[in-house]
């Protein structure tokens, strides 16, 4: 049975990850209690960093939000602050399993918990976040981009503690959308799931679309990709563009959720819709008068 600690300091949690070999963060507690609960915890301590103050804050700062590490993923879901600095990722937790999870799960134990599965990494790719590690030896900033390495592994190393996510602004033009396909219950982890930013066009006197998507149980690790097209394309010619871009990185797991070739079609149906329904809201002649109210 692990020793759990629980420290008043980022200082404090930071020193017992240093000394405890196998120390692990305790953050909600949501996917360390299952592995407790199957025999397969083989940490020596628990580092609860619940009682640190400020570690589930949510601020806005000159670039967008920066997230605390103990943040539920329902208050990311719920905070007015994230629905208008980054509506993607708002809506994109709100997804994650069910209320009951999200309400205990935090945002660095969803990260940090590596999985290829994870819905929050889809819309954290396409937005360009940073993930904030703080260990005794100091701090460091690596791209979401550079954080899934492998299948369930991230760039966290031993003695490291996720101590923000940052998010940029989302573009107020932006269409996007995130899709999500389960093929058991309703809450239950994705079959595949796609996030997608469709940025730039002609309001902006450029001729191309940028559309970026993220992909999430598609491959071993969430994944990935841009494309750009041509501004007066239409949603179709977006959709196929989009599809030959998320071909090369589609590599499926086969589970109960189903095999290769099923996952590998529904991975193409979820790029389709997050990148039709993205594109024809950035096309929307309604998103041109939604921006106008915003900016009032
Ligand atoms: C029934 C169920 C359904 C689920 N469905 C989905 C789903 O559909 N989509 C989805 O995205 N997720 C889903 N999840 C996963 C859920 O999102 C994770 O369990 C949860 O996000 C983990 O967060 P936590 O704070 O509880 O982490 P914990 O259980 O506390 O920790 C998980 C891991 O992260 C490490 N850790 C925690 N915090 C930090 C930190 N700050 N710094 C460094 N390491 C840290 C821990 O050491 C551990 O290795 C589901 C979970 C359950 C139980």
């Amino acid at each position: 049975m692990a020793v759990f600690h629980r420290p008043g300091t980022l200082g404090e949690a930071c020193a017992l990850m240093a000394e405890r070999g196998d120390a692990m963060v305790y953050g909600g507690g949501t996917a360390v209690q299952i592995l407790e609960k199957q025999g397969v915890l083989f940490a020596s301590d628990l580092v609860d960093i619940s009682g640190i103050p400020g570690l589930a804050n949510i601020e806005e700062t000159s670039s967008g939000v920066r997230i605390g590490p103990m943040t539920t993923l329902r208050a990311v879901e719920t905070s007015p602050l994230v629905r208008r600095v980054t509506p993607l990722a708002a809506r994109v937790y709100g997804h994650v399993a069910n209320p009951r999870v999200r309400n205990t799960a935090s945002v660095g134990g969803n990260l940090a918990h590596g999985d290829y599965r994870l819905d929050p990494p889809t819309a954290l790719l396409v937005l360009d976040a940073t993930v904030e590690l703080t260990s005794s030896g100091g701090t460091r900033t690596v791209p979401l981009r550079e954080f899934f390495v492998d299948f369930q592994r991230t760039a966290v190393r031993p003695g490291e503690i996720i101590t923000a996510v940052e998010i940029p602004r989302q573009d107020e033009a932006a269409g996007s959308w995130f899709a999500k396909l389960s093929s058991l219950s309703a809450n239950d982890w994705p079959c595949a799931s796609a996030a997608a930013l469709v940025t730039g066009g002609r309001r902006f006197g450029r001729v191309a679309r940028r559309i970026r998507l993220g992909l999430g149980a598609v491959a071993p690790t969430p994944v990935f990709t841009q494309v750009e097209v041509a501004a007066d394309a239409g949603a179709d010619e977006a959709v196929d563009a989009a599809r030959q871009a998320a071909e090369p990185l589609i590599d499926p797991i086969p589970d109960v959720r189903g095999g290769v070739a099923f996952k590998r079609h529904l991975a193409l149906v979820a790029v389709e819709e997050a990148v039709r329904l993205s594109w024809e809201e950035r096309s929307d002649a309604r998103g041109f008068f939604r921006d106008r109210r915003r900016r009032r």
